[in-house]
């Protein structure tokens, strides 16, 4: 028996040859085929006499072919097929271009089924490119709503239309998951009745009922996975470490700035999350420069007095090594060992000026001897040989680089059976409404505030033909002291090794020609972490005036002194990411300038041009695109089905409620296996708690 999982692979009906083309579109299973829903419909559910034709009218006939022939036409040699079908009320012509086999398919005397639209050419009406199929067979292209299906090369809506056909022809075991009472109550179609009705409708209101049972099922879904990731975070212990109020007041006091209110605020919740016995789940969602590395200084400031250990996960080296920086800095008056562990570095130190080397087997040994207190890493942090001895707290910066079994393996350090609390950070500023679908009931903090002395960045369209305005518009602010990023597109993963050399030549003529007398430096995703590293050392300490790079350039690196930016052919970065690059500016105390160069004026550039604020223009990014490209929700590998939907309140809330209402009764899903096992499955795919 056929059931969702089966693999497509092992079904006799699809030739071999179309395993990778179905891969293509991401299908593996039969529920990825049946769950590849249609994008649209052709009506051809209406079918017309001849007579009653008229013209642009979208219809179906059935008739009889009466004369069909191939001809070459005179001026462009295309193979053009002719036919005539007739009915008792009249004759039509029908025309095709290269398709020769239709003459042996459709004999004359054929009895048929034709769709299409008409047309009005040379003073007649007649079908151009209909679809046809014989009487006798099941209509699949013609005669009734057509689902159009998103396609790839030689894999057309067709032969997908078919493979569904066949399928629903077979034993397909399609049990349904949801609720019965659910369904009773929604008024939505059972699984097996919504897969009939978007595949194959017999009106456009049975399509509108099959996607709103869709919808629900994905969100219901969702929330019951959040609901659940929550409830086993509440089940399980963690050290409840008390805020000490003086502590906190004093670092503050040292600090060169006063807190904004939003990291006072956020930091009160956390030291608050910090003294509950069960572990924190928090995301500081802050926009770019909102000052999160402060708020997570001030959290583990309170752990590391306790005496316990903190780690902070990050997703790069160069990122690693200037929180280790930060934070020798931050707590140069206290007596906590910091340590730094990525590939490339192992050293330790309370001091800036008292670091020292050592060796992996040596810095885990300290670790797990809580030899040292603070430990700030990359992916080398989550290794097996890596233990801690009593770790309280984790921060995972820029949290959607990390996966799900990275986060939960980074949890299960600790040689005691309590669980640590977790702080994760993003820079990606999540709308209201989608925090609350995909997080569920996890705690949100949000900066949404810069520090007060911070200058509005100016930013500018520019098109190519003023570049050289801008070019020595920047040669004054580098006279001044400033520095510069210059980023190039990558426009899509293939084409990084062509993009590499472009961005090489870029480089070149910006050092040789335009500014030999600066110091121009280059980054870009071919080059070793160790060599991106010093480069961006040399940007930090000024060796370098302007860098180039790729947009591989490092989220969250922080170089106040750096006040301008160019972003090169501008339109073709979406709307968050071109945020989070002119949020490498804008950090000092400088005026901060971002200059969008472009042939065109998009609503995307303007809204660049006019908003500062990352909540502002994630939800202009989320009207203009939809979530999917909101960054890092993209990773997340939530359907698509469900990305349309996460800005939609009234569903998610009444998803929501569902869902609380199941695990009521039955926390585990027991009673609900089906439904269990698409929940694990799921879940094991996304990652975004
Ligand atoms: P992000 O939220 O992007 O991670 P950072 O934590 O790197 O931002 O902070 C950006 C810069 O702002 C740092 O140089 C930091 O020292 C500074 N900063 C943080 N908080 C404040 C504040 N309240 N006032 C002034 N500057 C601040
Ligand atoms: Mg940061």
């Amino acid at each position: 028996m056929i059931s969702l999982n089966t693999k497509l692979e092992d079904l006799t009906q699809i030739p071999k040859s179309y395993l990778k083309k179905l891969a293509k579109l991401n299908l593996i299973s039969v529920q990825d085929l049946l769950k590849h829903f249609p994008f649209r419909y052709d009506d051809f559910s209406k079918i017309c006499k001849i007579n009653q034709l008229t013209i642009d009218l979208e219809a179906t006939v059935i008739g009889k072919i009466t004369n069909i022939k191939t001809v070459f036409t005179k001026r462009k040699h295309i193979l053009l097929t002719e036919a005539i079908l007739e009915d008792e009320t009249g004759k039509i012509k029908l025309i095709w271009f290269n398709q020769a086999y239709l003459k042996s398919s459709f004999p004359i005397n054929s009895e048929v089924r034709v769709s299409g639209k008409t047309i009005f050419k040379d003073f007649e009406i007649y079908f151009s490119s209909p679809k046809i199929e014989k009487i006798n067979q099941k209509p699949n292209s013609t005669g009734r709503l057509v689902p159009i299906y998103s396609e790839t090369a030689g894999l057309t809506s067709k032969w997908i239309r078919w493979q569904i056909q066949t399928l629903f022809k077979k034993n397909l075991n399609l049990k349904d998951f949801l609720p019965q009472e659910f369904l009773d109550e929604l008024n939505l179609p059972s699984l097996e009745k919504a897969m009939q009705m978007i595949h194959f409708p017999k009106n456009i209101k049975e399509t509108i009922l099959a996607k709103k049972r869709f919808d629900f099922e994905n969100m219901f879904i969702l929330q019951l996975i959040t609901l659940m990731i929550r409830s086993e975070i509440s089940q399980q212990k963690s050290f409840s470490i008390k805020m000490d109020e003086k502590l906190i007041q004093d670092f503050v006091k040292k600090l060169s700035f006063s807190l904004t209110d939003a990291q006072r605020k956020s930091s009160f919740q956390i030291l608050k999350d910090l003294e509950k016995s069960n572990p924190m789940n928090r995301l500081l969602n802050g926009d770019v420069g909102s000052g999160k590395t402060l708020v997570s200084a001030i959290a583990s400031l309170q752990c590391l007095n306790k005496n316990y250990q903190v780690v902070i996960l990050v997703p790069s080296e160069v990122l690693a090594f200037q929180h280790f920086q930060t934070f020798l800095k931050l707590f140069e008056d206290y007596n906590f060992e910091i340590g730094l562990l990525t590939s490339s570095y192992k050293v330790y130190g309370n001091h800036p000026a008292l670091t020292k080397k050592t060796s992996r087997e040596k810095m885990l040994d300290l670790i797990k001897n809580k030899k040292i207190d603070l430990i700030i890493g990359t992916h080398a942090l989550i290794q097996e040989d890596v233990n801690f001895k009593k770790l309280a707290l984790v921060i995972i910066d820029e949290q959607h680089r990390f996966g799900v079994e990275q986060r939960s393996a980074i949890l299960q350090k600790n040689n005691k059976n309590k669980v640590p609390h977790l702080l994760t950070m993003t820079a990606t500023p999540i709308p209201r409404t989608f925090a609350l679908s995909i997080f569920g009931d996890l705690d949100v903090s949000i900066l949404n505030e810069k520090p007060s002395e911070r200058k509005e960045i100016k930013t500018q369209i520019v098109n190519y033909k003023n570049q050289a305005i801008v070019y020595s518009f920047i040669k004054e602010e580098m006279k001044k002291g400033r520095q510069v990023f210059i980023i190039f597109p990558l426009v899509q993963e293939s084409e990084i090794l062509d993009n590499v050399k472009a961005v090489v030549t870029e480089h070149n003529k910006l050092q040789k020609e335009i500014f030999p007398d600066f110091s121009v430096g280059l980054i870009h995703g071919k080059l070793k972490s160790k060599e991106k590293e010093e480069i961006m050392l040399k940007f930090k300490n000024h060796q370098i005036d302007i860098l180039v790079s790729t947009s591989v350039i490092e989220v969250g690196v922080d170089i106040p002194n750096a006040n301008t930016m160019i972003i090169e052919n501008a339109e073709r970065f979406g709307l968050s990411q071109l945020h989070q690059f002119r949020g490498r500016i804008g950090r000092g105390t400088h005026q901060s300038y971002c200059f969008l160069f472009s042939e065109k004026n998009s609503e995307r550039l303007q809204a660049m041009e006019k908003f500062s604020d990352g909540f502002k223009l994630a939800d202009i990014d989320f009207k203009l695109r939809g979530p999917g490209e909101i960054i890092g929700l993209k990773q997340s590998g939530l359907p698509n089905g469900v990305m349309k939907n996460l800005g939609n309140l009234k569903l998610v809330t009444l998803a929501r409620e569902k869902a609380k209402y199941i695990l009521e009764k039955d926390p585990e899903l027991n009673d609900l296996p089906e439904l269990k096992q698409i929940v694990l499955g799921f879940n094991k795919k996304t990652h975004f708690e």
